[in-house]
């Protein structure tokens, strides 16, 4: 069967680009192997889909060229996908740092894109799997489980690796090396941190506690919280640092970014005070400083501290360090870092520059966003571009 566009996922970015480019009098057919549409949009912002962030600019991308994302971001922005959501009834909220849930479950998300889809009369097909793809005078024939199918235009928004267990496939990179286009490296990110056994061993019975911190890896660093886990460290502060770590670096946490330690612990010299119990002063648990001062060997009174002391312990708690041993990969990692290129792509278009009529667009592409709704709009934007171009 012959279509203008077929869309390889029907996913945020797929979902985005079928409906735009139906709505432009495209006749498109959205492909995906998975039984429901969307599975990702589901289960995100825990159960709320965090759909956008109202910060969204270049600069909360990772990416080899950083700048890649500017032109789609600036075509389609999270004012525009925020009028959609308006346009369609739904409720939302800013719950913190620009990031905006919906008020309801993400399902009124995946039916109103579903919605906007058949606006644009766009075919849907689902548990089709692709076999083959193959080029030819007039655009590209894919050989599936449900027949041939041939259009002038392809759009591969097949996703990254994260989560395998509700359909991610390495399709799209795949598809890519086919067609020659180079792929930068992949790794999980926005992903939970594991610790040596050692360190695991010692903060296991800390596992649940939470506590607001600095964080820093590479070039990242995020004011945020971090969580204690029993196999490491996770929260909101981790899940953004671990996109800029990478094996063998040390993670270093501010652990009183509002206080100047060395000051306070000046002004306590000479208090009985155990510094364990001090540090409530400043939210801390008893059981975490009991266990992280054992771990530093500082379990003492604050008297007990000689100067040279107080200013070592100043300095382990505005930079604490602690080198992960890797990740929890891609069975927890929300994103993959790295992906198409963006040196094979146009990123006006989202096309591939040596290969007219193949687009690539949302994850698959080598363009990660930070932790709170920005992967949504670079599916939303990208998903956009490519429809308006396709
Ligand atoms: P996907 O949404 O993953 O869609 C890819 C589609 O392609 C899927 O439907 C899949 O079935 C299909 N597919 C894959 N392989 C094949 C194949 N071989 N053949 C046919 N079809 C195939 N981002 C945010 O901005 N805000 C959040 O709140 C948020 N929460 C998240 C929570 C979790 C637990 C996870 C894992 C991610 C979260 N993200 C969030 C990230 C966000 O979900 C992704 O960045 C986004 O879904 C990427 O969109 P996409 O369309 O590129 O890929």
């Amino acid at each position: 069967m012959q279509y203008n566009v077929i869309v390889i996922g029907a996913g945020a970015a797929g979902l985005m680009c079928a409906a735009t480019a139906g709505q432009r009098g495209r006749r498109v057919l959205l492909l995906d192997h998975a039984r429901k549409l969307a599975e990702k949009i589901r289960i995100s912002g825990g159960g709320r889909c965090n759909f956008t962030n109202l910060h969204a600019r270049f600069d909360c991308y990772l990416s080899a060229n950083p700048h890649f994302c500017r032109s789609a971001l600036a075509q389609y922005t999270p004012q525009d996908f925020i009028a959609m959501v308006e346009r369609h009834g739904i409720g939302y909220h800013e719950k913190k740092l620009g990031q905006l849930f919906c008020d309801e479950g993400s399902e009124r998300i995946i039916a109103m894109l579903d919605e906007e889809c058949r606006l644009g009369a766009v075919e849907r097909r689902m548990e089709v799997s692709i076999q083959q793809v193959s080029r030819t005078a007039d655009g590209f024939t894919l050989e599936t489980s449900a027949g041939a199918f041939r259009a002038a235009s392809l759009v591969v928004a097949s996703g990254g690796l994260s989560i395998p267990q509700i359909g991610a496939t390495p399709f799209g990179y795949r598809l890519a090396e086919q067609f020659g286009l180079e792929l930068t490296a992949l790794t999980p990110a926005l992903v939970p941190l594991t610790f040596h056994v050692e360190d695991a061993e010692a903060f296991a019975p800390l596992a649940g506690v939470s506590l607001e911190v600095e964080a820093r890896a590479g070039k990242g660093h995020f004011r945020e919280n971090v969580l204690f886990t029993h196999k490491g460290v996770s929260g909101p502060a981790i899940l953004q640092v671990s996109s800029y770590w990478q094996p063998g670096m040390e993670l270093e946490l501010d652990l009183l970014p509002d206080a100047d330690a060395a000051v306070w612990l000046e002004q306590k010299a000479g208090s009985e005070q155990l510094i364990a119990n001090a540090l409530a002063e400043f939210g801390w648990p008893k059981r975490f400083a009991e266990a992280w001062l054992a771990r530093e060997g500082f379990n003492l009174r604050l008297k007990d501290l000689s100067p040279r002391q107080r200013q070592q312990l100043a300095e382990r708690l505005h930079g604490w360090r602690v080198k992960p041993n890797g990740t929890q990969g891609y069975k927890k990692a929300e994103v993959t870092l790295g992906g198409v290129s963006t040196k094979s792509l146009s990123s006006k278009t989202m096309m591939a520059n040596e290969v007219p009529g193949l687009f690539f667009i949302g994850e698959v592409v080598d363009v990660t966003g930070w932790l709170g709704g920005y992967n949504f709009q670079w599916a939303w934007s990208s998903g956009y571009v490519a429809g308006m171009n396709c």
